[in-house]
């Protein structure tokens, strides 16, 4: 697996990070928060460690507030409480 430094730092991560906000209208897909006023993460529903093939595929990919981001400790319950797109 990509070392994260080096995996978060590409310019393929740039892009799908980019695109995976602009698909989720920059909104948390937990609870609604805008996050260009909070801040946001990118969860990985498959974590890499296990999924390292997914790591740049945007339906793996799910917008957090950095509130639900820090509250989320699996990012698997992400995807069960999310908001339907
Ligand atoms: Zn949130």
């Amino acid at each position: 697996m990509t070392p994260d430094a080096d995996f978060y730092g590409s310019d393929a991560w740039r892009r799908v990070r980019r695109a995976v906000m602009r698909r989720d209208g920059f909104t948390c897909c937990r609870c609604g928060a805008d996050v260009r006023h909070t801040g946001c993460r990118l969860a990985h529903i498959k974590p890499r460690a296990t999924h390292p093939e997914l790591g740049l595929v945007m339906s793996n990919l799910r917008l957090l507030c950095w509130h639900c981001y820090s509250t989320t400790k699996r990012p698997a319950d992400v995807a069960t409480h999310a908001a339907p797109a």
